[in-house]
């Protein structure tokens, strides 16, 4: 498998040199809005260790993803009446990875509306950060 790669769009914005619609962050996560969502609200969660994807990560990491995910997801609900959460996370290009670091989509679900394709549309940023602002005020209610 490569190395893991420190210039990454992701890491970037885990250094703060990139910005991001943040929703959730604590000593060992940061959580962030998809800027090409596939349902308003499309949350990505990463590890802030440097971990390429699934086949690097720790247990802890993993354990700690997903424990970030479950609080997105939930918050999510409220936020957009969402009626589900889809959950997706991809591991190298052949897995269908673009960005090599370690991140869980959380994407609410409406009853019968699809997703939209993947990286189809650029979201417009009022609605990133009309949208980030109800699921943080969401995840901090629960
Ligand atoms: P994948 O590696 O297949 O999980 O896809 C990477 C995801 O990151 C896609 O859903 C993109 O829309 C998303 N993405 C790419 N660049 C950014 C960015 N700067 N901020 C937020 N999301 C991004």
């Amino acid at each position: 498998m490569p190395s893991y790669d420190p210039n990454n769009i992701f890491t970037k914005i885990l250094r703060g040199e990139l910005p991001c619609y943040k929703v959730y962050e604590d000593d060992k996560a940061l959580a962030f809005l998809d800027i090409m969502p596939r349902s308003p609200g499309h949350t990505l969660v990463l590890p802030k260790a440097p971990v390429r994807n699934i086949l690097d990560a720790s247990a802890d990491d993993l354990a700690h993803v997903m424990t970030v995910a479950q609080k997105v997801a939930k918050g999510a609900i409220k936020a957009f009446a969402a009626d589900g959460i889809t959950i997706q996370q991809f591991n190298e290009s052949a897995g269908g990875q673009v960005v090599f670091h370690l991140h869980v989509h959380v994407i609410p679900r409406k009853a019968g509306a699809p997703m939209k394709p993947p990286a189809s549309e650029k979201e417009k940023p009022d609605v990133l950060a009309e949208n980030a602002k109800k699921l943080v005020a969401a995840i901090a209610a629960d």
